[in-house]
């Protein structure tokens, strides 16, 4: 497994998807999903041009944080978040990809005050409305964005989803379909504290079509480290 060779051949992937469907490859932003992966494979996975790093769990974010693995990239939260975990994640992160509920938000944004800072997020859609799944309807981001101002202590950058594995692989395509067709929606808005440039969108079985349906940042794992050791 070498993660440089991989980053490589994915950038060489990533850059013909874009130009398949008519984008500029510069557009699109490659996150490495780094849960279960070590320090030292972060350190590699930024040596070799990742543009950031995602962490999923907020120990291990901790205690990359403490080895100093994210050196020279911005780091982002991507995986569910407890609400007794904010404090822990609030300004210690570029970019919280996974705000999926109300009650989420509203701690971050508390727990950014009191820090005196504003934190950076995405809002986590549910865009297959999976009952398993957290993250907001359709319906009930539009109700958040037009609400921004309870939560002084947050700037929306965009939209994240996790849509359902599906058999065939381009049977996601719908849900990015949608997903760009909502972040085309809130841009035209205009909201107060919102610029909608990121729409992360993408894992390693599926981040061809992600790109051809319009995201601006894929989220891989396995591409990039090989398959995750769940020992
Ligand atoms: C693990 C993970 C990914 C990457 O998944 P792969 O299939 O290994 O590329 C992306 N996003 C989130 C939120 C994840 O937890």
């Amino acid at each position: 497994m070498n993660i440089a060779n991989n980053i490589a051949h994915i950038r060489t992937q990533m850059e013909q998807a874009a130009l398949a469907a008519g984008r500029d490859p510069k557009d699109i932003l490659l996150c490495a999903a780094t849960k279960m992966n070590d320090a030292e494979a972060v350190r590699q996975a930024i040596a070799a041009g990742v543009d950031c790093c995602g962490e999923n769990r907020v120990q291990e974010l901790t205690a990359k944080l403490a080895e100093n693995a994210y050196t020279g990239k911005p780091v982002h939260f991507i995986g569910h978040l407890q609400t007794n975990k904010v404090r822990q994640v609030v300004g210690k992160v570029d970019l919280i990809q996974s705000v999926d509920s109300v009650r989420l938000l509203q701690a971050i944004s508390k727990e950014a005050e009191r820090q005196g800072i504003r934190q950076d997020i995405l809002l986590e859609v549910n865009i297959a409305a999976e009952e398993s799944k957290s993250g907001f309807t359709p319906r009930e981001l539009t109700e958040v964005l037009e609400n921004l101002a309870q939560f002084p202590g947050v700037f929306v950058r965009g939209l994240m989803a996790i849509p359902p594995i599906c058999q065939k692989k381009t049977d996601n395509h719908k849900f990015f379909q949608e997903m760009y067709n909502l972040s085309v929606d809130i841009t035209a808005k205009k909201y107060d504290n919102v610029r909608v440039d990121v729409l992360s969108m993408g894992m390693s079985g599926d981040f061809e079509d992600a790109i051809a349906c319009g995201c601006t940042m894929i989220r891989l794992g396995t591409a990039i480290f090989g398959q995750r050791n769940y020992q």
